[in-house]
């Protein structure tokens, strides 16, 4: 499984610049400051609470502000966050958070920390990450997805995120990979998120996602390889990247069942090379891609 490495990172912006990440999920809240070279200087995290999300939010901030070294304090902040993003106001409505339903996020944690806020989803963060210091450096054409909470995307054409209309391109959970198949999230019946999704196969099997079923994992990746050669076809990729927390539980097995199905739903010659790469486990990961969120800054928030 490769790991990318978080040395040699690209530094094109001050070499003391300092970044404050924050990874906003219906699991965990973290945070932490990240350096210039997207080393990660201070980490702290917690589980998101059922009530008063965003207190605790504040809490965890002030704490890792408060041990972040006093000289070079963060000069911007990034978020990773489930979507749909607003960007007109800086709000988000992640189904699995409640609570959250449009809440002001860019506006109260630019409040909160006094510094400029950039808000993204989580494969467009994963995106930004690994292009900066990960294994998509250099790389021009690629889809890094994320499979968490949420099954997410970033698609980079020509060595450029795609944004979209509302800058909300990347939602890969809501293909459909099962014809009349499971109710999601969004409404629709058969979409990837429903099969993909750590918060989906925990209520389907009413188990931790240590101890998924081998049959769970393998539909796992039947429905990951489903998506990837229905996405690979209009995209023209030349690498995918599969990051979070249920490839991170479910290793090997997942990607074994998601090669054997890839080979049968991508036939097109042109995408015999593409290469689907497993990056769980990557040192710091979310926090990086978060902090590449702010470092990507100007992004269309606005
Ligand atoms: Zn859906």
């Amino acid at each position: 499984m490769a790991v990318p490495s978080l040395r040699g990172c690209a530094t094109l912006r001050a070499v003391h610049e300092r970044y404050l990440a924050i990874d906003l999920g219906a699991s965990r809240l973290a945070a932490g400051v990240v350096g210039a070279d997207g080393t990660v200087l201070v980490r702290d995290r917690v589980a998101t609470p059922a009530r008063h999300v965003w207190p605790t939010l504040v809490r965890l901030i002030r704490r890792v502000l408060a041990a972040a070294p006093p000289d070079e304090p963060p000069t911007a902040c990034g978020v990773s966050c489930p979507g749909p993003i607003d960007r007109a106001t800086g709000t988000f409505t992640p189904a699995q958070v409640s609570a959250w339903a449009g809440f002001p996020l860019r506006a109260e944690l630019e409040s909160v920390t006094g510094l400029p806020v950039s808000i993204e989803l989580p494969g467009r963060a994963l995106a930004l990450g690994e292009r900066w210091c990960g294994a998509a450096e250099h790389v021009r054409d690629v889809v890094a997805i994320s499979v968490g909470d949420v099954v997410d995307a970033g698609i980079v054409v020509g060595g450029r995120l795609l944004d979209g209309r509302a800058g909300n391109v990347g939602q890969i959970g809501h293909l459909m990979v099962e014809p009349d198949g499971r109710v999601c999230t969004c409404g629709a019946y058969g979409c990837l998120d429903a099969y993909a999704s750590a918060s989906a196969i925990e209520s389907d099997t009413n188990r931790p996602l240590a101890r998924t079923p081998v049959a769970i994992v393998e539909r796992t990746g039947i429905m990951l390889a489903r998506s990837i050669a229905s996405l690979a076809a209009m995209v023209d990729p030349s690498l995918v990247l599969v990051a979070g927390s249920v490839p991170a539980a479910f290793g090997a097995p997942l990607f074994e069942a998601l090669e054997r199905e890839l080979e049968q739903r991508m036939r097109l010659p042109h995408l015999a090379g593409l290469s689907v790469v497993p990056i769980a486990g990557a040192a710091g990961g979310p926090l990086v891609a978060a902090a590449a969120v702010a470092r990507a800054d100007p992004a269309p928030d606005g």
